[in-house]
């Protein structure tokens, strides 16, 4: 149906150039009424979009706010009245120019429809050039519109947006972002030493120098990009739709292009240059909010501050930077070079798509588990099902027949295998998820939790115990004795739970499954301890041979 960009109905960043409104979006449930609009319309030079369903087009005018909205009245699906009060009272980045094309002509409609929020109105049968020249009408006082609001949200010294304006259209790209999982980041840029600026060369200078790096930002960005002056001389964009990488690149790039600006000051009219420190983030899964994101940015800029200054720090440095102090401490970081696979728990069970309620329900209650993640036909991870949700959906009618993707949650975190463990760590230390599912070319093959941490890191400690001042043939010998130990009560443990699975085998069957899964999950685990004292004592053994 709509093809625009997306971009286009998002205003120019800061700057709020009065364009030429053009955009028009027909709604009516009259195929044959929508040709015509559109044939008068598009020959008249405005781009036109329609639509026959008005309970889907807010969404759109949500998505791509238009400047004009013509709407029929009488529609089966949501009358005009009611759409033009769902346009008035949505969150738009601008005013909608709201026209109805109607055949009802009686004062008492005139009014009804104006108290609804309606502009203007066409009666049928439709005249083109009445139609073009109301469109015309409504262009002046979209135009006007869009001066005030360019005057209200733009900083007057930089031309970049106010903080306000910033706020709320940052805001309304994250639920974008959200919606629609798209990337979304955000740079923080904070002149350097712009204090000894102004005390050098004066507030003037100052302000030059301001107003030249509102422009630098704007004309290094893209139109879907926001930029504002965030504090005195602190800069905030948000780049739509680019990953940290990429928003990195471009804060480096600027960063780079700043320092070729030449500026003049001070008695002698000296040619100075100037640098800035740049903090960068970029929304996580787990990224509710705008400000969390502003936050993040700003945190990383503080550590740009504090390393030195003229530089790009990125958010997810950060804890990396956590890992070079502890090994410059000489503390060895016992999850480097680990992958996620290492510490994963593999999946006990999955559930598809298309498997009804009743059968995710029951394959909690028998294998004991909270979750499962969901995959479609293929195999591929899709979401994530847990009790809580089912228990959210169970006062829905005849919910336990229903697919659980109706239910399930699409935003999974997941990690693929190879992925270092430290950075599933880092996310799991940071943020409220218990758990992240670990993937193969995106087939769940098993799950993190805080506890696969623990239990990780407890295996790591006993093969890893302080060896104060011995020899090296001695904290090699001590290490065999620790490994030998651990592995005869890990195998004497499995022993244990075999023989009472053994057992359990011919008893009563009902009860043998829930058994079977407990104690095989058991053994498993036990299983994995060994492995993981395989590992360490194979590693210990090459260093300590070397
Ligand atoms: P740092 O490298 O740590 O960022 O040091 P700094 O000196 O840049 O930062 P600080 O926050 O100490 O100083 C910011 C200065 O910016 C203080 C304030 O007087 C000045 N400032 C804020 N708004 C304006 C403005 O509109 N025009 C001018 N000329 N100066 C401003
Ligand atoms: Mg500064
Ligand atoms: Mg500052």
């Amino acid at each position: 149906m709509l093809g625009k960009d997306s971009a286009q109905a998002t205003l120019p960043k800061g700057r709020f150039q009065a364009e030429t409104p053009n955009q028009v979006l027909v709604v009516d449930d009259d195929p044959a009424i929508l040709r015509l609009v559109q044939r008068i319309l598009t020959k008249a030079g405005f781009e036109v979009t329609v639509s026959e369903h008005p309970s889907q087009v807010l969404q759109l005018i949500e998505q791509q706010c238009p400047d004009y909205v013509i709407t029929d009245w009488v529609m089966p699906e949501m009358d005009g009245p009611t759409l033009c009060r769902k346009i008035r009272t949505a969150e738009l980045p601008h005013y909608v120019y709201v026209l109805f094309l109607t055949g009802k002509s009686s004062g008492k409609d005139i009014i009804h429809g104006l108290e609804s929020g309606a502009d203007d109105f066409l009666i049928k049968p439709i005249r083109p050039g009445e139609l073009v020249a109301r469109l015309k009408a409504g262009a002046r006082v979209l135009s006007m519109e869009r001066q005030l609001q360019g005057l209200i949200q733009t900083d007057p010294l930089t031309g970049t947006m106010t903080r306000r304006a910033f706020e709320r259209q940052a805001e309304r790209e994250m639920v974008r972002a959200q919606r629609y999982n798209l990337d979304l980041a955000c740079v923080m840029v904070d002149v350097d030493f712009f204090k000894k600026i102004n005390d050098t060369y004066g507030h003037p200078v100052g302000d030059q120098v301001l107003a030249s790096v509102g422009r630098l930002l704007m004309e290094s960005t893209r139109r879907s990009d926001l930029v504002a002056r965030y504090g005195g001389e602190e800069f905030c964009v948000l780049l739509p739709e680019t990953d940290e990488e990429n928003a990195s690149l471009w804060a480096d790039r600027t960063r780079q292009a700043l320092k070729r600006l030449e500026f003049h000051g001070g008695e002698k009219d000296k040619t100075f240059r100037i640098s800035a420190s740049m903090g960068v983030s970029c929304r996580m899964a787990d990224t509710q909010h705008h400000t969390t994101l502003i936050d993040m940015a700003d945190q990383a800029l503080l550590v740009a501050k504090q390393s030195g200054r003229d530089r790009v720090v990125a958010f997810s440095q950060l804890n990396e930077d956590d890992g070079l102090r502890l090994e410059r401490n000489g503390n060895r970081d016992p999850l480097a070079g680990v992958p996620a696979s290492a510490v994963m728990t593999p999946l006990v069970c999955m559930l598809r798509a298309t498997d009804p309620v009743w059968q995710a329900a029951d394959l909690f209650l028998r294998f004991r588990i909270n979750s499962a993640p969901v995959t479609d036909d293929e195999g591929l991870l899709v979401g994530i099902l847990s009790e809580k949700d089912i228990l959210a959906a169970m006062s829905q009618p005849e919910v336990w027949k229903q697919p659980v993707e109706k239910f399930m949650r699409t935003e999974v975190v997941c990690y693929e295998e190879d992925t270092p463990a430290k950075k599933v760590h880092e996310f799991l230390c940071r943020v409220s998820i218990r758990r992240v599912v670990v993937v193969k070319a995106g087939r769940p093959v098993g799950i993190i939790s805080r506890a696969s941490f623990l239990r990780w890191y407890i295996n790591w400690l006993t093969t890893h115990a302080p060896d104060g001042e011995a020899s090296p043939d001695h904290q090699w010998q001590r290490r065999m004795d620790q490994a030998r130990s651990n592995v005869r009560l890990a195998a004497d443990a499995i022993i244990q739970q075999a023989a009472q699975l053994k057992q359990r085998a011919a008893g009563d069957q009902a009860e043998f499954l829930p058994e079977l899964i407990d104690r095989a999950s058991a053994i498993q685990e036990l299983v994995n301890d060994m492995l993981a004292e395989s590992r360490s004592f194979l590693a210990e053994s090459s260093q300590l041979l070397e």
